[in-house]
């Protein structure tokens, strides 16, 4: 293959139909930021939202606002908006909680759907929360639930009629691999097993098509793809056939068909409103609405083909600058396969991470050795990508992470 250079990918920016949403961000000169994938960055509208918000809204209209600015609409309105991104249904999706909170609600509303059936299928790699909840539901019950940990490829042949429910991520946080949700789901549905999909590390990436692959319920996250800000609220879908039949496992006054009677008694509203538990985060919602509103201007289908594009171009790059260090590929090389992130491993994992953000070039990493780069299409270029490798480079080459400072583990890596 030929050497690519800087310049390839200037023209490769150039030409990019999505370049424009870069001025749509506020992002910090000297910065080349590959972690999207864990806080999306800083959208340009969300300061004038904020402000507004509290000027007018929490500072001059006070407690009015519920009704006037329709404060108490926020979770079903964004809900409805993010339902677009993931292929919903408006009434199918609301914004609440943390995607750990919303984790929770949901598995005990699958596992309410399957009372005869004990077993919870996820995988060993998922993320950690996603284990905890289940782990923790499954003691809380005390009703003789089993977590069947495997792997991937062991997936399709763990999925049997013991199986109440399989939660599972779409795009593994460490390694970025992609599942074929249509395919899975479909598998599960056969065998009258329910899914629950985690899609914090893919909505806003991707197109996703909840409805279309028969997904029964689904969770994610506002702060990643989102550009929600740090701590935003999450959100949960949950297929309109079962909103009907499914308890909700917190039952809130939020979530009671008419909160303002204060009734003594609890009586769930009639859709996805009951999930709600308690007084909706405001400015939280308004931050997320600003990321969700920008995302909506976008092509999914072109956010996918540039993250698709970022990734082969970094992969090819790490090859062509780095190969000689001993950074080895731990994604998937196929971008068909990857969520929109890479990965490489390398046991000084760590302390290149933190060589590199003194450089400027912002990823993170994930123990036990994984250098992980995620790359937001909106914002990313592929020159950003091109320095990026070069700071890789110098930084193997001059063993720059041979430093105190760069192997003492921060509380949050
Ligand atoms: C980011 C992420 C979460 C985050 O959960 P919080 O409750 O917001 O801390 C959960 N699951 C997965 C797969 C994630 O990527």
């Amino acid at each position: 293959m030929p050497r690519l250079s800087r310049d390839d990918c200037e023209r490769l920016d150039s030409t990019d139909a999505l370049g424009a949403f870069r001025n749509r961000f506020e992002l910090p000169g000297g910065i080349v930021y590959l972690d999207g994938n864990s806080l999306g960055a800083l959208p340009a509208g969300t300061r004038r939202r904020l402000d507004d918000l509290l000027r007018e809204q929490w500072g001059n209209d006070l407690i009015r606002s519920w009704n006037r600015h329709d404060w108490i609409g926020m979770p079903r309105r964004i809900g409805a908006k993010i339902a677009r991104l993931i292929g919903a249904d408006d009434d199918e999706v609301i914004v609440a909680d943390s995607t750990s909170i919303n984790l929770f609600k949901l598995l005990a509303a699958a596992l309410r759907l399957r009372p005869k059936r004990k077993v919870i299928v996820s995988e060993r790699g998922n993320f950690p929360t996603d284990l905890y909840i289940i782990q923790g539901l499954i003691s809380l019950l005390d009703q003789g639930h089993e977590l069947r940990l495997v792997d991937a490829d062991e997936l399709p042949s763990a999925l049997d009629a013991e199986v109440a429910a399989l939660l599972l991520t779409q795009v593994d946080y460490r390694c970025g691999r992609l599942h074929d949700l249509t395919a899975m789901t479909r598998q599960a549905r056969t065998n009258g097993i329910l899914t629950l999909w985690d899609l914090s590390h893919s909505a806003g990436a991707m197109p996703i098509e909840l409805n279309a692959a028969g997904a029964d319920m689904a969770v994610g996250c506002g702060y990643k793809y989102l550009n929600g800000g740090p701590g935003a609220p999450a959100y949960l879908f949950i297929a309109r056939r079962h909103q009907g039949d499914v308890q909700p496992a917190i039952a809130g006054w939020m979530g009671h068909a008419a909160p303002f009677e204060f009734a003594p008694d609890y009586r769930p509203a009639p859709g996805i409103e009951r999930h709600l538990a308690g007084t909706p985060p405001v400015l939280g919602l308004a931050a997320l609405e600003v990321g969700v509103d920008l995302l909506l201007d976008a092509d999914l289908h072109l956010v996918r083909e540039k993250s698709r594009r970022l990734g082969d171009l970094c992969l090819r790059l790490v090859e062509q600058e780095c190969a000689a260090f001993g950074v080895e590929r731990a994604c998937p090389r196929d971008s068909a396969l990857r969520g929109s992130q890479v990965a490489f491993r390398h046991p000084q994992g760590y302390a290149i991470t933190q060589a590199l953000i003194a450089k400027g070039v912002i990823g993170d990493f994930r123990a036990p050795d994984i250098l992980r780069f995620g790359f937001a299409p909106l914002y990313l270029r592929y020159v950003d990508v091109w320095d990026a490798v070069a700071a890789l480079h110098r930084v193997m080459r001059n063993k720059a992470w041979d430093r105190p400072e760069f192997k003492h583990k921060a509380s949050v890596t």
